[in-house]
């Protein structure tokens, strides 16, 4: 028997979003926070055109699409660093300040990667409870410790759709030491509609610390095919290219990237979309006696405690799969009308017993 690193012990087997289906044949994914629309023609037609090179190595570096990135957000190409998805950037990020001692300050309950990648990494995790289903700020700063390498600020938070807004993020930024990188996680970016949150891209500017972490799995609806980035100063890119493995970023997917790039408007007209359904589906649950924290993502948080397995498997009769984190709540996402219904007739039919 091989010998492996102990920590493997305590990890737990990834857990896919499990698919369910009804008993009259109906199944709706709400489990991932996935697009709920196919790709778009324009980005198929791109995907088809690179499936012919696919004998040939990827740009390593993947120039054209870090070029049409940075024009796109305006930043320097230098500052931009992509990966097979944000979370491997997220991955790279823990491999370029962990070490024996090393902690790693986030939020809990936050995206459920944290802790593997920090254990995985080898960094200690200094989790801060929510407050309010809500990053504690103040709290995190608090936790801060010579110690501290990394704070991840997940803005919205998955699993609970809550942000942090301009003036308690700068205040923050403010408090934390020069030599601490903050990471700003922003998968659902493209979702917020509140004004007073922060752009990363605006933070970051001014602040050589600090990281912005983005997706095209998300509003793009490339999760299949793995691209996510991070924007910031040079020094932290550059670490962060130092870890990758090469060629991470495949053909296929950095085409699609670039073409989903220049059918952004398209995009965010399906963003726009969600944004209404997300609206409607949080007022039905209030409706139906649902306490629903106020989301800027593209799902909402059901806080169900110790019910929280019985709603799961209560919306899986129906064939909606939701993500359950048990005894704490769930997370369900915001999809066609046709699964919304569903998952809302399901979510009353639960609260009636
Ligand atoms: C979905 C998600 C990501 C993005 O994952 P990819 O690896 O880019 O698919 C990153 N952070 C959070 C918080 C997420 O929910």
């Amino acid at each position: 028997m091989p010998r492996f690193r102990p920590i493997l012990d305590e990890l737990p087997a990834y857990r896919p979003g499990k698919s369910v289906i009804s008993a009259d044949g109906r199944s709706f994914k709400l489990s991932s926070n996935e697009s709920p629309y196919e790709p778009l023609p324009s980005v198929v037609e791109a995907i088809s055109a690179a499936v012919r090179e696919v004998h040939r190595y990827p740009d390593p570096a993947c120039v054209r699409l870090t070029e049409a990135l940075a024009e796109r957000l305006g930043v320097p190409p230098e500052h931009v660093a992509l990966g097979p998805g944000s979370v491997t950037v997220a991955q790279q990020l823990f491999e370029t300040v962990s070490e024996p001692g090393a902690e790693v300050v986030y939020a809990w309950r936050s995206f459920e990667a944290y802790p593997v990648l920090a254990d995985l990494a080898g960094a200690t995790s200094v989790r801060v409870p929510l407050a309010d289903e809500t990053h504690d700020l103040r709290a995190m700063a608090a936790a801060i410790t010579p110690e501290t390498r990394m704070v991840l600020v997940c803005n919205p938070n998955n699993p609970t759709g809550t942000v942090n807004r301009t003036a308690e993020l700068t205040a923050f930024l403010d408090e934390v030491p020069g030599d601490v990188l903050v990471v700003l996680d922003e998968a659902y970016r493209e979702y917020i509609r509140d004004a007073d949150v922060p752009d990363g891209l605006a933070l970051y500017t001014d602040r050589p610390n600090v990281a912005v972490l983005r997706t095209f799995s998300k509003a793009y609806g490339l999760a299949g095919l793995r691209a996510g980035y991070l924007v910031a100063h040079e020094p932290v890119a550059a670490a962060v290219r130092k870890v990758t493995v090469p060629f991470a970023v495949n053909s296929i997917a950095q085409a699609a990237a670039i073409a989903s790039l220049a059918a952004e408007d398209e995009l965010l007209e399906r963003v726009e979309t969600v944004v209404k359904e997300r609206t409607r589906v949080r007022e039905a649950l209030i409706g139906q006696g649902w306490e629903v924290p106020p989301t800027e993502a593209n799902f909402v948080w059901l806080r169900l405690g110790e019910r929280t397995m019985d709603f799961a498997e209560r919306c899986a009769i129906d064939g909606v799969a939701v993500r359950p984190f048990a005894g704490e709540g769930a997370r369900v996402s915001i999809g066609s009308p046709e699964a919304n219904d569903t998952f809302l007739a399901a979510a009353e039919a639960f609260i009636k017993g």
